[in-house]
């Protein structure tokens, strides 16, 4: 399989008035073609400064890559300029938002909308542009696409508009999907429907998604592979069999028994309790020590070290490491 993306030790920062908020603190992760990775958090993890750095649409200046690398298709896009980029975006790298109706234009056809981005980097005459058009929304299911071109979003239901900007992301074939939280504002219904949408679509066009996301049952449906981001960094990461069935940190453990299971009709939700730390000033230690059942003296002082519990999912918890009695006994000091 080929690689698509490479992420190495990505750190994201935003100059406030309070101080620099250290959003992202070290990501990394590979991601392949026709797979999906999720990224899942808890709202401020830093899932979303993570997806938009990787298309440089984090607000500038205040907000930085301060250290790391980005590789699509093995070509370093960390410090592209606004203008290569623009020659990315959309075309071989596409994102998808949460709200469908801000992300199409009110003012024009959704047959313009959709034969514009392929017009413009595909060279496409009209006609080839609107067949193509037609071939899109027939792919993501809007029914009499040909007559369907001439009408405006507000003509189609909140569904049918994400649908639509489905089609846009995909009408230039690229590469990379990003999608953050795009089923969030749609009803349970229309939200299993498009996650349909993107299985078909990925098993025909082998894109590479990657899908942000605060909602477990989401992921269950469509996640190939699945990192989980705390106060943000990774802090597991592994298929998604392993990750729900074999879940490691504290933290991923915490965020799998707050779903609510249609089997186990009794069950409450158990929120986890506390919030997390401030990216003002992250603690050296495990962002999670406050919030973690298990917390030892540890944790609080030194960042633990990884544990590999296969080749594909790893943790970093020290309940995994026999190195975390050593550094109990030597009880390092915060710097
Ligand atoms: Fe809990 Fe310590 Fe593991 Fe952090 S490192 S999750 S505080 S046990
Ligand atoms: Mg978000």
């Amino acid at each position: 399989m080929n690689k698509i993306l490479e992420v190495n030790d990505l750190h994201v920062s935003f100059s406030t008035y309070g101080g620099e908020v250290k959003a992202v603190r070290g990501v990394s992760f590979d991601l392949y073609q026709g797979e999906t990775l999720a990224i899942v958090g808890e709202s401020g993890c830093g899932k979303s400064v993570t997806a938009n750095s990787i298309i440089q649409l984090i607000p500038k200046p205040a907000g930085k890559i301060s250290n790391g690398q980005i590789l699509f298709k093995d070509q370093d896009i960390t410090h592209y300029t606004e203008r290569q980029m623009r020659n990315i975006r959309g075309v071989d790298i596409s994102m998808i938002f949460q709200d469908p109706m801000t992300a199409l234009n009110p003012t024009l056809t959704i047959g313009d909308q959709l034969t514009e981005g392929v017009r413009q980097h595909e060279n496409l005459s009209l006609k080839d542009a609107k067949e193509k058009a037609i071939e899109m929304l027939n792919l993501v299911g809007i029914p009499n696409p040909e007559e369907r071109l001439q009408q405006y979003p507000h003509q189609f239901s909140g569904g049918m508009r994400q649908r639509i900007v489905i089609a846009i992301a995909l009408i230039c074939e690229p590469d990379l999907l990003i999608a953050d939280e795009p089923t969030t504002a749609l009803d349970v219904t229309i939200q299993a429907q498009i996650l349909e949408l993107f299985e078909k679509i990925q098993e025909k066009t082998n894109v590479a998604i990657i899908l942000i996301t605060h909602d477990f049952g989401v992921v269950a449906k469509i996640a190939d592979r699945i990192a989980v981001m705390y106060a943000g960094k990774i802090i597991e990461s592994g298929l998604k069999k392993e990750i729900f069935y074999n879940p490691k940190h504290p933290y991923t453990k915490g965020l799998l028994h707050s779903i609510p299971r249609l089997d186990q009709k009794n069950e409450k939700l158990i929120p986890i309790d506390g919030t997390p730390p401030d990216l003002f000033s992250p603690p050296v230690g495990c962002p999670f020590t406050a919030r973690c059942p298990h917390a030892m003296v540890a944790c609080e002082k030194v960042y633990p070290l990884r544990h590999e519990e296969s080749q594909s999912h790893y943790v970093d918890c020290w309940l995994y490491d026999e190195r975390v009695k050593h550094i109990t006994k030597i009880n390092i000091k915060p710097k």
